[in-house]
Order: structure tokens, then sequence, then C-alpha cells
């Protein structure tokens, strides 16, 4: 599989994508922002520090971000293929993340941007719900993302959580660091030529039609 970067504002579906492609391909999905919040749960100084950051939608330093994906990608289930879902987030990650790939033969094959404008994404963050128990992902507001049950996980049933920061005001500063450090990217991306836009409004079922035929493309 192609070496994938995301650009996505929150609520835009990356994760819903990631994990999607992922079982598709038969490639260890990656999630940045699952790995900094088993860190956040530890209960351990350093978690305390990057759990008053995530509730606020603040990135965590590159330092410590290299440490960490760096780690991740070291293990054995990385060697044929990866997909690393919320890095890089800004410039200077994916000059990191350029470095990073180089030193294994690697480089960013293609960038997917999923576009979604503030309104909508506001909208959505509102109705996501994941599974404590399994960590699949709900929309009571996306068509396609329902659970059958309301708030029941379908595939095993546990009560559906929300995520501490998906309310309304840290939803707004996350869309502030969104703009900010991420999309500045999307011109990085364009001057390599990988940029493909997808519009994220659509269901998620069209969104990942749309990314497996660019994937596709040009394979025999
Ligand atoms: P996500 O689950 O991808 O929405 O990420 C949740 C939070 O984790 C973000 O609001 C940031 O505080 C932190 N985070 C995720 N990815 C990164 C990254 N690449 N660099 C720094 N912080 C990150």
């Amino acid at each position: 599989m192609k070496n994938i970067v995301f650009i996505a504002p929150p609520a835009a579906g990356k994760g819903t994508q990631a994990k999607k492609i992922c079982s598709h391909y038969h490639v260890p999905h990656i999630s940045v922002g699952d790995l900094l919040r088993e860190v956040s749960s530890s209960g351990t100084e350093e978690g305390k520090n990057i759990d008053e950051k995530m509730k606020h939608g603040i990135l965590i330093e590159d330092t410590y971000m290299v440490h960490l994906i760096e780690g991740r990608l070291q293990k054995g289930d990385c060697e044929n293929g990866f997909l690393l879902d919320g890095f890089p987030r800004s410039q200077s990650q994916a000059l990191l993340y350029d470095e990073m790939l180089e030193k294994r033969a690697q480089r960013v094959e293609l960038c997917l941007y999923l576009k979604l404008d503030y309104e909508e994404a506001k909208n959505r963050i509102t109705g996501r719900m994941s599974c404590p128990n399994c960590g699949h992902v709900f929309n009571e507001k996306i068509e396609g993302l329902k659970p059958i049950q309301d708030y029941i996980c379908d595939f095993c049933k546990t009560s559906l959580a929300k995520r501490k920061d998906d309310n309304e005001e840290s939803f707004k500063e996350r869309f502030d660091t969104y703009q900010r450090e991420t999309e500045p990217l999307l011109t990085y991306y364009q001057q390599k030529g990988l940029i493909r836009t997808i519009d994220a409004c659509q269901s998620a079922d069209e969104v990942f039609k749309e990314i497996i035929s660019i994937l596709e493309e040009g394979a025999s």
C-alpha cells in the first residue's frame, strides 16, 4: 500500500477511513491520538501534561512525537506497511516525517485531503461516540456511521462513550489549531504534487470508495 498522509479537520472521518483502509490492505492502523490517549490515561506526570494539552487541542512537542512514533514504527508489524493516522500535523512534523521515512528508505507517496467546513465539522463532533472496549467509532449524526442500537456498539455490545475533547469548546480550539498548524501542509504536499482532495461531506462508504479508487490508480 502507498505511504499516505492525511490532512483533515477534526470530525472529517480520518480515523474511520484509516481503519477501513487498514482492514482492506491488512496493514496496522497507528492512531497517534490513541497512542497519546494511552499515555495520558497512565496517571504519570507525563500523562497529566499530555492530557492537559489534548483537552485544549494543543499539539504535543515534536521531540516527544518523534520518540513516540519512531518507537511504534520499529515494531515488527510495520515491516510490510502501516498507516499513520494523525501525523504529521504541522510543517515541522512534515519535515521530521520525511527524515523518519528516509531512514527506512521510504517517502510520502500520497496526501489525502478530507475537506470539510467548520459548521459541518462542529455538527459532527457532537455526534461522535466510540466503543471503550473494541475501539470502533460511530456517529449518530452521520449516515452509515450510526450504531444499529442507540449508544451500543454494533460489534461487542458495549455502551458507547464520548471522547473528553469532543465538546464544542474543545472543538473550536482543535479547529483553530488545525487551521493554523495543519492546513499549511496543503501547500507543502501540493508543491510535491501529492495532494488528492476528497469531499468529506459524503457518507463514510462513499469517501472510502473514492480513497480506494485513488489508491488503486496505476495498479495492474
Ligand atoms: P486526534 O485523536 O487525532 O483528534 O488527536 C487528539 C489530540 O492529540 C490533538 O488535539 C492533539 O492534542 C494531540 N495530537 C494528535 N496528533 C498529534 C500530532 N501529530 N502532534 C502533536 N499532538 C498531536
